[in-house]
């Protein structure tokens, strides 16, 4: 821990939590569609979706495992069609990122959502540039994307994919993978994470989410990816626990998304707590929080208070989501120093 945490009274937690800079690592820009925009992208492309009201649409959001999120988000994402409807979608995220003091957004992105429906890829990835590039003008927010396969899907759909991409290079700056975990393992996608990392793209993947350590295992040994998104099952394995700790490999854990798609049963039976006594590199991050219940803020103050967590914890992930980061060093500092002014004002 670090020795300048000054001791944080614990009613000013919650208003710490809240101001204190910090980074997301793990959202999926559909996945922060709304209800709302999804019906006026639906009217205004001429697209219909099979819901009768935002309301209706917003009580569907009732999943019982990660399959039955992944079947509506898809059937929303249908309404995504101009290079302007990407641009807004990012948009309306990285607005309210900034009202929760995320100072920097590694946003995920699935190209075969939308290529598949025969939006080209140059639309998908300029419109949500923009909006990346203006964050940072307008909201001091920096901002940068991570294309993911999906692994539902063949690895010779994600070499396609990735063909498709490579005249946008400079608009990425790694590769994730997401979508239905079981049954998909990490090692499917062997070829085309080694391609990657030939091209010197970062590597992520999903592992540990609801399938078992064995995929964080492959995730790292096979994919030789950076980070973990997820990985809340490592603590089943306690070889895996010493290698994540031992490698500082983060994680990107998503508390409310896993309270949603009942990967715990209830919020104060998350291990976020155990992850960091471990000492990994663990962070907090929304996943797909228009789905899910909430933004970073959400996150952070609902888990707190369910887990019990305290001000040196909350120290710990923020400054866990900046190392964590595909940022240089120098970056990183500043945004600690953020961090530090940010405890102080609130001592
Ligand atoms: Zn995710």
């Amino acid at each position: 821990m670090n020795a300048s945490v000054p001791p944080i009274a614990p009613e000013r937690l919650p208003a710490l939590l809240a101001a204190m800079p910090k980074a997301e690592l793990h959202i999926h820009i559909e996945g922060s569609l709304e209800p709302e925009l999804i019906f006026a992208m639906a009217r205004r492309n001429g697209v219909s979706i099979p819901y009768a009201s935002v309301e209706d649409l917003r009580r569907a959001y009732a999943f019982s495992n990660l399959q039955s999120f992944l079947d509506i988000y898809y059937a929303g994402a249908s309404v995504l069609i101009t290079e302007q409807d990407f641009f807004d979608m990012a948009w309306a995220y990285l607005e309210k990122a900034a009202a929760d003091h995320v100072v920097h957004a590694e946003i995920f992105f699935d190209p075969q959502t939308h290529t598949a429906r025969g939006v080209a890829m140059d639309t998908v990835i300029r419109g949500l540039h923009r909006a990346c590039t203006q964050a940072q003008a307008t909201l001091g927010v920096s901002a940068s994307l991570i294309l993911c396969f999906l692994r539902h899907l063949s690895e010779e759909e994600a070499f396609q994919t990735l063909e498709q991409a490579l005249p946008l290079r400079d608009l990425f700056i790694g590769v994730g993978l997401d979508s239905s975990e079981v049954g998909h393992p990490p090692e499917k996608f062997a070829r085309v994470f080694a391609r990657c990392r030939e091209l010197g793209l970062h590597l992520v993947a999903h592992a540990g989410e609801e399938g078992p350590p064995a995929y964080v295992w492959t995730a790292l040994d096979l994919l030789r990816v950076e980070r973990i998104d997820h990985g809340v099952q490592s603590t089943r394995d306690p070889a895996l626990m010493a290698r994540l700790a031992k490698d500082r490999i983060p994680l990107t854990v998503c508390p409310l998304s896993n309270l949603k798609l009942c990967v715990f049963p209830r919020l104060a039976d998350h291990n976020l707590g155990a992850l960091l006594d471990a000492g990994l590199v663990a962070t907090v991050n929304s996943d797909d929080p228009a789905y899910f219940g909430g933004y970073m803020n959400d996150n952070f103050l609902q888990t707190f208070q369910a887990v019990n967590l305290h001000a040196a914890q909350a120290w710990q992930l923020a400054a866990n989501s900046f190392e964590a980061s595909f940022v240089d060093a120098p970056l990183k500092r500043a945004w600690r120093d953020r961090l530090e002014e940010a405890f102080a004002r609130h001592a």
